[in-house]
């Protein structure tokens, strides 16, 4: 990484990337990309660009890791070699293990898995291009592949980051915030039952920081959750619309 630019955030309070403190990055959400896969989605959250797939429900593999009364949510993050400037080892990395864990460990509390005993599902998150913020995007993109892959959800869950650059708590940190910057605050909510299931912190913030912070990335969830019930309707009022003709 090329040295620390002196400030990170100007006089008038903008951004390296040209952002106000409290703007998000562009989002695109795609449903139902993957023709193989049970659901996909696809995001570009800023300049990161991640594909994910979902299988199932269906019987798992080994068998011996079924659950007699409930269904097994499986996760695996990846990044492609090529998804960061200087190549990636394609070995899974201690990284990856971990946010495969949290990314699922989010995901799970909206899915009815009492409903499909002994079945599993999969769902593969590849990150083909990363910026700051993969585990908030993956969640995003995960939660409308399993909901594309028909399997009943409590509700969406939608992630975003908030956290200090300088002396300022801003919303969805960049590449280059999260590392020059002084702490990072990935959230992720299921905004309809006012529900938090992930939340971490890397970084020193005083108390009050930090409550502006899960609240700031409360408020960009909910931003991203309208896109993403939006993508969800793009896709299945097109069907609709096929089907009717
Ligand atoms: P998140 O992507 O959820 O913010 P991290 O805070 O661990 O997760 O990573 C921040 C960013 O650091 C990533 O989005 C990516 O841009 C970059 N990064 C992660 N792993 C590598 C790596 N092996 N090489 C170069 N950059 C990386």
């Amino acid at each position: 990484m090329s040295e620390k630019p002196e400030k990170l955030i100007d006089k008038k309070g903008i951004r390296l990337d040209g952002r106000k403190a409290d703007e998000l990055r562009p989002l695109k959400l795609e449903v139902g990309v993957l023709s193989n896969a049970d659901g996909s989605a696809y995001i570009e959250h800023g300049k990161n660009k991640i594909l994910v797939g979902v299988f199932g429900p269906r019987e798992m593999h080994p068998k011996h890791l079924s659950q007699t009364d409930r269904m097994v949510l499986r996760c695996r993050y990846h990044m492609a070699p090529f998804s960061v400037q200087e190549r990636k080892s394609p070995a899974p990395s201690r990284r990856e293990v971990e946010l495969s864990k949290v990314i699922r460990e989010a995901l799970e509390p909206s899915v009815f898995v009492d409903l499909y005993p002994r079945a599993g599902i999969d769902v593969f998150v590849e990150v083909l291009q990363a910026d700051g913020g993969t585990r908030c995007a993956a969640i995003t993109a995960a939660s409308l592949a399993i909901a594309d892959a028909g399997i009943p959800l409590r509700d969406l869950v939608v992630g975003c980051a908030a956290g200090k650059v300088d002396d300022t708590v801003v919303l969805d940190l960049y590449d280059a915030e999260d590392k020059l910057g002084v702490a990072d605050v990935p959230v992720a909510i299921m905004p309809n039952l006012n529900a938090v299931t992930l939340l971490q912190m890397d970084g020193i913030l005083t108390p009050a920081e930090f409550e502006t912070a899960v609240s700031m990335a409360i408020d960009g969830c909910k931003k991203i959750y309208a896109m993403q019930k939006e993508a969800l309707r793009t896709k299945y009022m097109t069907v609709k619309e096929e089907a009717e003709e």
